[in-house]
């Protein structure tokens, strides 16, 4: 492939521009234009002579729209191509304090939890991190709208394609690009430890969230298979790791699966297990009841039931909120679109 400049950091893009015989000036306006999500016909201070030489020396991989679901909400749910036909899906939500994109780091996934749709299929290929910039640059396009914050939950493990993730969110921090602060970027994990450590020495004030699901390692490892390589007796102290050298708070995903981790009991257990772990860490847990996927028989529970487990838990000391469920109309669930686009492919 040839080189891929909206993957380029500034330093980089001037010793590419440097090299194509071109003035150094000439890259801080193209990097700029980049970032916006802008096509080379647009660029209208770049040369002519200039956009040829880009047109066969380097590639812009941006992804496009393939089909694009509007909620009632507001929430858009979009189905995007990448230059080499994969597709991989984001989110637009509106919220009060701006809007969010939850984009995709991998087309597909390889980690297996049993309740996700974007893993069903394995994982084709690692995202770009010029592909995960453009969910975000085609979103705002679109939308006509600003983006202010972005949620890295989408389809595919971040830390599974560690060194692009990172690439990405230094990308997205720079003041000449969509110049949004880490603290506004939210990065999802189901608790590859490896990769929650390079995390640790990172020093990026990212917000992690660790995708837990389950209080025991019989449970969590029936339905989140990376439990098996990392249990929760190793999970939990490199939390406890990050949170203690980073002073950065961790939040937990637990998804609510009727008769599997919805019980009073369940509750218990796991207000106590992280308390227990993560002394001196104010405890958030975000509970999600399950979206049902067709391809497996996992239920919400009934609302009582949610109800209880949140008593539960605030009985014993520990926060939780119900996620707020935009988009539920359109199946703005990890995954599902694809895997409709996937069937009706006949595999892609
Ligand atoms: N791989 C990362 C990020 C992608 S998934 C991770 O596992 O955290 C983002 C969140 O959605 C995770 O907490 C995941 O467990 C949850 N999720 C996936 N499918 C779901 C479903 N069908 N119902 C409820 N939550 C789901």
């Amino acid at each position: 492939m040839l080189p891929d400049i909206l993957s380029m950091y500034e330093d980089e893009l001037t010793e590419f521009v440097l090299s194509i015989g071109e003035e150094k000036y000439r890259s801080k306006q193209l990097f700029k234009w980049l970032h916006t999500g802008a096509s080379l016909e647009q660029m209208s201070n770049i040369p002519k002579k200039m956009k040829e030489k880009l047109e066969t020396r380097c590639v812009i991989p941006s992804v496009t729209i393939e089909n694009k679901l509007v909620s009632e909400d507001g929430t858009v749910k979009y189905l995007f191509k990448c230059f080499d036909n994969e597709f991989i899906e984001s989110v637009f939500m509106r919220h009060e304090y701006g809007n969010t994109v939850c984009v995709s780091s991998q087309a597909g996934c390889r980690m297996g939890c049993r309740f996700c749709a974007s893993t069903l299929h394995g994982l084709q290929r690692n995202l770009y991190a010029s592909e995960m910039l453009s969910q975000i640059y085609e979103a705002q396009k679109d939308a006509g709208e600003r983006v202010s914050n972005v949620v890295i939950m989408g389809m595919g493990e971040p830390f599974d394609n560690y060194d692009n993730v990172i690439r990405f969110i230094k990308l997205l921090n720079n003041e000449n690009g969509a110049n949004i602060s880490c603290r506004k970027i939210s990065l999802s994990t189901c608790g590859l430890v490896d990769g929650i450590k390079r995390f640790t020495d990172e020093g990026l004030p990212v917000t992690l969230s660790v995708s837990l699901h389950s209080p025991t390692n019989g449970q969590r490892n029936e339905i989140m298979p990376v439990n098996r390589r990392y249990p929760i007796e190793v999970l939990l102290p490199a939390c406890r790791d990050y949170f203690e050298k980073t002073g950065r708070r961790i939040s937990f995903e637990y998804a609510l699966i009727d008769g599997k981790n919805n019980s009073e009991e369940d509750a218990k257990e796991l207000a106590n297990l992280l308390k227990s772990n993560l002394p001196g860490m104010a405890i958030h847990v975000n509970l999600i009841p399950v979206n049902p996927i067709k391809e497996r028989d996992f239920r919400r529970g009934e609302k009582i039931m949610t109800e209880k487990f949140v008593k539960t838990f605030e009985k014993n000391g520990v926060n939780a909120t119900v996620r707020k469920r935009l988009g539920a109309d359109i199946n703005a669930s990890c995954g599902q679109l694809r895997a409709q686009k996937y069937e009706s492919n006949g595999g892609m």
